[in-house]
């Protein structure tokens, strides 16, 4: 007999997508996870594996030990190209998925704002494969360096480049400028660190635009001061060629190394629906987050544009978890034939960034916070979202090792093809 129970459809296991999936695990659903990928990834420690400070395996977690004790849960490897709404079905390149609700969560890709040649040479931040390229690179130029005797190259080697001041950027510099001037410094006998910089370029007359200007000053001071981070306001990037990075003033950085960390734009997926977009692509979403024109499927996270109080909300993990819970409970409602839906609305839990070791700054309403005990908060926020308790421990054990003796062991570099 055919199989007659719902089907839910989830497109990614993100922040919002893997919630949305365990708070519907336990209906009669019967739940199929696509992801492009088979691990969930925490994004916001990202820089943390491109610094060499944690491993792959400490970040993301095999999608499938979530659900091991879910048997209506299943998982797709597969990326999702398009959708046949009238019939229905979610198209992927590994078939059709018939769905009868569906939940976006694919998040959001990196925006280079259309400079095709920086797209082509810097580096993006929004991926696990990503994070590892930097690491490769970074260690890589090291030890490119040392064998260089071209003055002029050796420091367009040693020119690191961070763009974009918000937590990315301001935490990517940072913990850059550690493993720079903690690490490699007392490691490369040879180099001369004066010839080494970390510079970090924003476009804005201000970094971590969430915050209050106390604490975007706290992150200025830290990183220019006792970080030695060259940070420039008001710099915008024009060009890059993967040698020279051109700035709108007319100036160029001769650097083999561009960290793009500027902003995201919705996955070009959601464009293939054909209902509104807002100016990042992100798809529109009514105040249940269900797609007016197809109320059988629902929008979440950094692919939903969802506007509150005349403002849409930002693109932050909060945001997809918080969205998740209001989904599910709607397609629960659904499942029972309630059609008095739950409306969303953000509660805001405050922003947290860490500016290097032993230093963050916590803002929470009107409440503020920053250096040492504002990054212990930070360090135990992001303990307690990690997934597993195994990660738990290493990850702690790791910090606190990296705390008291500086040592980044994932210094270990793979794929590179000319040595
Ligand atoms: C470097 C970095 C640092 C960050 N730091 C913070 C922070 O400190 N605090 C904070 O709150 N937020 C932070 N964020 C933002 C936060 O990570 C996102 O807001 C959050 O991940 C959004 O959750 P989501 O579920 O919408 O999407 P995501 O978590 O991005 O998940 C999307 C999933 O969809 C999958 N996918 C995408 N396209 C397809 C497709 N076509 N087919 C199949 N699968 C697909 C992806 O593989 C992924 O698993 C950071 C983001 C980055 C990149």
């Amino acid at each position: 007999m055919a199989d007659k129970r719902p089907r839910i459809v989830i497109v990614g296991a993100g922040f919002g997508g893997l919630k949305a999936a365990q708070l519907l695990a336990g209906t009669q659903a019967e739940i199929t996870i696509v992801d492009r990928e088979n691990f969930h990834l925490f994004q916001p420690l990202l820089y943390q594996v491109s610094t060499s400070e944690l491993a792959e395996n400490e970040i993301a977690c095999p999608i499938r030990a979530f659900f091991r004790k879910n048997h209506n849960v299943e998982f797709l490897m597969a990326q999702a190209q398009g959708f046949a709404p009238e019939r229905r079905v979610l198209l992927t390149n590994h078939g059709e998925v018939p769905y009868d609700y569906l939940i976006l969560a694919a998040g959001a890709t990196t925006n280079f704002f259309g400079l095709q040649s920086v797209e082509k040479h810097a580096y993006g931040m929004k991926t696990l494969q990503e994070a590892i390229a930097i690491r490769n690179h970074v260690l890589h130029m090291f030890e490119r360096a040392n064998k260089c005797a071209d003055e002029a190259e050796r420091r367009r080697m040693l020119t690191f480049v961070c763009v974009g001041g918000g937590p990315t950027g301001i935490e990517s510099a940072g913990a850059l400028s550690e493993l720079v001037y903690g690490v490699m410094s007392q490691e490369f006998h040879k180099l001369d660190f004066a010839e080494v910089s970390v510079k970090l370029f924003e476009a804005m007359d201000k970094v971590l635009t969430m915050m209050p200007p106390p604490l975007q000053a706290e992150a200025i001071r830290v990183l220019s001061g006792e970080r030695c981070v060259d940070v420039r306001l008001n710099t915008q990037v024009m060009d890059y060629d993967g040698a020279d990075l051109k700035l709108k003033d007319g100036s160029v950085i001769p650097t083999r190394t561009v960290i793009w960390a500027a902003g995201v734009k919705a996955v070009p997926l959601l464009a293939k629906l054909g209902t509104a977009v807002d100016r990042s692509g992100r798809v529109v979403v009514g105040p249940t987050l269900q797609i007016q024109e197809y109320p059988e499927i629902f929008a979440l996270g950094d692919c939903a544009s969802f506007v509150q109080d005349g403002r849409p909300l930002a693109t932050i993990a909060p945001v997809a978890t918080q969205q998740a819970a209001v989904c599910a409970a709607n397609i629960k409602k659904l499942l029972c034939g309630d059609t008095q839906l739950l409306s969303f609305r953000y509660k805001d839990v405050g922003s947290m960034a860490t500016i290097c070791r032993g230093h963050a700054v916590v803002a929470m309403g009107s409440w503020q916070m920053k250096g040492f005990f504002a990054w212990v908060a930070w360090m135990v926020v992001h303990l307690m979202r990690l997934a597993g308790v195994y990660t738990n421990i290493t990850v702690a054990l790791k910090w606190f090792w990296n705390l008291v003796s500086g040592i980044r062991l994932g210094r270990i570099i793979t794929n590179i093809k000319e040595k």
